[in-house]
């Protein structure tokens, strides 16, 4: 049986193209997603990942057609951003409930069966501004910098049980979410990154299938930016 691997929000953006890019490594793949049709070829499984009972029953369905999780990519994640001074409670909270919260979900649901099999990956999907700030983004840098300390915690945790736990920290990814940026922000970050490009979302989805695969078995506890040296130094 292949390996079975489920990536959270992996209906579009950088979640598919890190689905794709572990189906095209051999993985029997479940994406989440919360509405419209699940990508073609993959297992779609319908979850909102703020909803813990949600949460399990994707994960049933997942193990009822292609076995326990081994593989986990932690990638869903949501922006709501807005100057400190103008972000209202529940933006804060909600962001905070989406990216880490459900990061915790999942990943604790997958855990038991990881640990039972004494093998296991996740991968949980940070952003370069987790570590760097980022003006208006408060809510988010916050949880993008909270799963580093989350995934270290679990590295330290399940590293007995041979399962690692490693953080991805993208850059700026040509998405849907940077897509609404204001063409003179784009622009502005555009300068900042000696690579002088955003990253195509299959250049992230690489990093996440290594990271997955046998040949990262030493790799645990790491923050590995994918962010063209944008944060060089953080
Ligand atoms: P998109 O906005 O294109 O996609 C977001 C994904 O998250 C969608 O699949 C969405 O599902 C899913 N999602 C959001 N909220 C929930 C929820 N409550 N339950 C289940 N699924 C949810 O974003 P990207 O592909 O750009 O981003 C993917 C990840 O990469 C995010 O964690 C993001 O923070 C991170 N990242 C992105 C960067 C970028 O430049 N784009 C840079 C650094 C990090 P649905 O379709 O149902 O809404």
């Amino acid at each position: 049986m292949t390996r079975s691997a489920l990536v959270t929000g992996g209906n579009r953006g950088i979640g598919l193209a890190i689905a794709r890019e572990l189906a095209a490594a051999g993985d029997s793949v479940a994406v989440t997603y919360r509405s419209g049709e699940p990508p073609e070829g993959l297992l779609g499984v319908r979850c909102d990942i703020t909803d813990s009972a949600q949460v399990d029953a994707a994960f049933k369905q997942v193990e009822e057609a292609q076995g326990q999780v081994q593989a986990l990519v932690a990638n869903a994640g949501v922006t709501k951003d807005q100057l400190l001074a103008l972000m209202s409670e529940d933006d804060f909270m909600s962001v905070l409930d989406t990216n880490l919260g459900g990061a915790y979900r999942v990943a604790k649901r997958a855990v038991r069966g990881m640990m039972r099999k004494r093998t296991g990956r996740i991968v949980l999907i940070s952003s370069v501004v987790g570590l760097l700030g980022s003006g208006g983004q408060a809510n988010y840098a916050a949880s993008k910098a909270g799963l580093v300390g989350f995934a270290r915690s679990l590295a330290r945790e399940l590293g007995s049980r041979n399962v690692t736990v490693n953080v991805v920290a993208p850059g700026f990814v040509r998405t849907n979410m940077t897509a609404s940026l204001p063409e003179e922000r784009q622009a502005e970050i555009k300068n900042q990154i000696p690579l002088g490009r955003y990253a195509e979302a299959e250049e992230i989805a690489k990093t996440v299938r290594f990271l997955a695969s046998d040949d990262a078995a030493y790799i645990t506890g790491a923050v590995i930016p994918v962010d063209g040296g944008l944060g060089m130094g953080h």
